[in-house]
């Protein structure tokens, strides 16, 4: 109940003005808009659970364009039915500014918007579509007006939202993906491990699959989503790297993993440390469909770590802040080190499973 009381007080500063609102806008905001302002290390309590639930509330607001002024052009909804970010991943992830406002961009005629890239093959391509869709639209003089997409009358109810939270069991899993600076495929799968719903062969069983074994691609043993991430001498090498590495882990389950220690990480450390784990998540699954569906070997466990850096390396452009893509890389280099290093020493030490290619 306490996030969604937090999401009137957010209603409140979109929506209404008054002495509080002031305040708290010299506060926290300076002369940035709502939809622009991030938690950062030292914010009170009350302001970090605003942070918080900042993503989750916004999801569920749709901007009605007036002056553009308050509405982040890449992360509101304001045109089509999600975030500009959203529609256009692959423009978003070169963008040099991502905290644009409407007004900024549209009344620049969209030459406010910068690119780290070219715009070639499919990025112009988006950037055609792109700048159709803002040919559309035109600034007036009134003000934006955000609309709760949850109530028929387009107003905030602490009622709707705490169901919309309960319903898709929002208050414990969105935190936990959704605000990570990955690609949505990556979100999903995450968010669909947490649910327990991907096809491991186990959940295959339950849905009558009659495809044979059962048994996991790299180790033998029974193949499911605990077995996959917590289990399986590949996943166990992972886990004993990032706990001399960065002394993370061991972890028993997801519960364990997700719930009990990732949540309570501060947020900045949180988000990072989130784009490493979903690294990681991927990488298994990844290399276990080609183990499965191509018939490739891991002969090395090199091989998964390097994936590991890789997909950390390649999502390090995602990241908000340069500072946040600089410690993904420091990580990365760390944990190239550490695996190496570990090999090295154990004179070329490979899985001892004959799955493996030994
Ligand atoms: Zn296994």
């Amino acid at each position: 109940m306490n996030k969604a009381l937090m999401g009137k007080w957010l209603w409140k500063l979109d929506n209404e003005e008054g002495i509080w609102q002031t305040l708290i806008k010299r506060k926290y905001c300076s002369n940035k808009t709502l939809s622009q302002i991030e938690g950062r290390i030292g914010d009170s309590q009350f302001w970090k659970c605003m942070m918080d639930i900042k993503p989750i509330y916004r999801s569920f607001c749709r901007v009605k364009i007036g002056n553009g002024r308050i509405t982040s052009f890449w992360n509101d909804i304001w045109l089509g039915s999600s975030t500009i970010a959203d529609q256009f991943p692959n423009l978003f992830c070169v963008a040099l500014r991502k905290d644009l406002t409407v007004a900024e961009v549209l009344m620049s005629n969209l030459s406010s918007l910068k690119f780290r890239r070219n715009l070639i093959g499919s990025r112009f391509r988006s950037w055609i579509r792109l700048k159709q869709m803002c040919s559309g639209v035109h600034l007036s003089d009134s003000d934006d007006s955000v609309v709760w997409s949850l109530s028929k009358n387009g107003v905030f109810s602490v009622k709707s939202f705490y169901k919309a939270l309960k319903v898709q069991n929002l208050v414990k899993d969105r935190s936990v993906c959704w605000d990570l600076r990955i690609p949505l495929k990556i979100k999903l799968f995450l968010w669909l491990t947490l649910k327990n719903k991907i096809l491991t062969k186990d959940n295959l069983l339950k849905r009558g699959w009659k495809g044979g074994s059962k048994n996991c691609f790299f180790c033998g043993k029974d193949e499911s989503i605990q077995h996959l991430f917590f289990d399986c001498v590949v996943i166990r090498f992972v886990w004993s790297l990032l706990k001399i590495g960065f002394n993370i882990g061991p972890f028993a389950n997801q519960d364990h993993l997700w719930r009990a220690w990732y949540l309570n990480l501060n947020i900045h450390l949180r988000k990072l440390v989130g784009v490493g784990l979903a690294a990681v998540f991927w990488t298994i699954w990844k290399t276990r469909n080609e183990v499965c569906f191509q018939n490739k070997t891991v002969k090395d466990p090199l091989v998964i770590v390097n994936l590991i850096c890789y997909w950390m390396s390649s999502w390090m452009i995602l990241q908000k802040s340069e500072e946040g893509g600089r410690k993904l890389a420091l990580a990365v280099r760390l944990l190239e080190h550490l695996a190496s290093d570990l090999i090295s020493r154990n004179h070329g030490w490979k899985f001892s499973t004959n799955l493996l290619g030994e």
